[in-house]
């Protein structure tokens, strides 16, 4: 056990993550070794570790501190699949390459080095650090559930990919199951019959053609959709009677998709529309004293590349959104994720580590 301990003493942010990386982390039982290891590695480093389990899955819930305030740093420890090679992590030019280096688990290792740092000299705050799986596969098993659970606080920082970019709002997800129905008939007569497809074709254009697709906002210069799947026709010689859209609308933080969902049934009154999936956007305020704060030591450290944004796709971040609690991405400086030449730059998830750092020193504050 000493000889344990020392060893995990001396390893670095980015031996740490390369060690992380090398779980392969794309299915349940080895999301779960990875928690293992990072609820033993905290446990090793004298930081208090609850697990929570959820249909198989774990979380590892580490705290740190007490104060007035509560910051949760989430960090989720599942990766997308990509090739065997992507697992065998390597640096090269002081870039650390792996699946996952820069989604998100060089970001999980300068989270858990700061926890282990925070016991010998502790915050001003209460520090709570979430590792998380599902976060790639929806977040309802992870993240979702501890929100359920009641691990809350008054900021919540996800570590995703945003090259010291501090993500604001992100869009809300919208998903849509549109069934167009037509009239079948002999392929050499298509005259007798409606085409669902062209039919369908003609629905979904008119759909991106809504008022409501157009819009902007401060961060986001229209909501996006895309036509993903598409299901239709049996055989050459028969006019299809029947297609299936599936339809991924991304709308802005303010819109309202109940309003969006009424303005496309109205426009297709003979098609059934189902709503398979849907997520909150994320809105927080740019204003809020602890983004403020966040900003003002992340320029500090990190330069200008500090700014606030909108982030076109979803994260973890939208569980804490839908309660109210200010929630941003902001992650270190790499490039690739979820795909072949994933990296994260060793030096940013030390500056990283240090933004994250003297938040924690400075949140004591409660009249700023
Ligand atoms: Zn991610």
């Amino acid at each position: 056990m000493k000889n344990e301990q020392v060893y995990y003493f001396e390893e670095s942010i980015e031996a740490l993550a390369s060690r992380l990386i090398r779980f392969e982390t794309t299915n349940a039982e080895r999301v779960n070794q990875s928690a293992e290891y990072c609820c033993d590695w905290l446990r090793s480093h004298g930081v208090h570790v609850d697990v929570y389990e959820n249909q198989g899955l774990k979380s590892v819930v580490a705290t740190v501190g007490e104060g007035e305030s509560t910051l949760i740093l989430n960090g989720h420890l599942d990766v997308v699949p990509g090739q065997p090679e992507l697992f065998h992590p390597r640096t090269v030019d002081g870039r650390l390459y792996g699946r996952g280096s820069y989604d998100m688990l060089g970001a999980v290792a300068a989270m858990m080095m700061l926890m282990a740092e925070l016991v010998q000299a502790p915050p001003n705050c209460k520090v709570i650090l979430a590792l998380v799986p599902d976060e790639e596969t929806g977040g309802e098993l992870g993240s979702g559930f501890l929100v359920q659970q009641g691990v809350l606080g008054d900021l919540v920082i996800c570590g995703e990919p945003t090259n010291f970019k501090i993500g604001v709002h992100a869009k809300g997800i919208l998903q849509l199951k549109v069934e167009v129905k037509g009239k079948a008939a002999h392929g050499s007569r298509p005259w007798l019959g409606t085409n669902a497809i062209l039919k369908a074709m003609e629905h979904y254009h008119s759909i991106v053609s809504l008022d409501v697709f157009q819009e902007s906002t401060t961060y986001f210069k229209q909501p996006s959709i895309n036509l993903a799947k598409i299901e239709a026709g049996k055989v050459y010689n028969q006019v299809p009677d029947l297609c299936t859209m599936g339809i991924d609308i991304r709308y802005l933080p303010g819109q309202n998709p109940e309003e969006i969902l009424d303005q496309i049934r109205a426009l297709l009154p003979d098609a059934e529309i189902e709503v398979p999936f849907r997520g909150v956007p994320v809105e927080t305020k740019s204003d809020d004293k602890f983004v403020r704060k966040l900003c003002e030591v992340a320029q500090e450290l990190a330069g200008d590349q500090a700014v606030l944004f909108g982030q076109d796709g979803s994260a973890d971040t939208r569980f804490y959104a839908a309660k109210g609690i200010p929630a941003v991405e902001f992650g270190p400086v790499g490039a690739n994720h979820h795909g072949p030449d994933e990296y994260v730059e060793i030096s940013s998830l030390y500056v990283y580590k240090d933004i994250l750092k003297k938040l924690t020193k400075n949140s004591k504050t409660k009249d700023e």
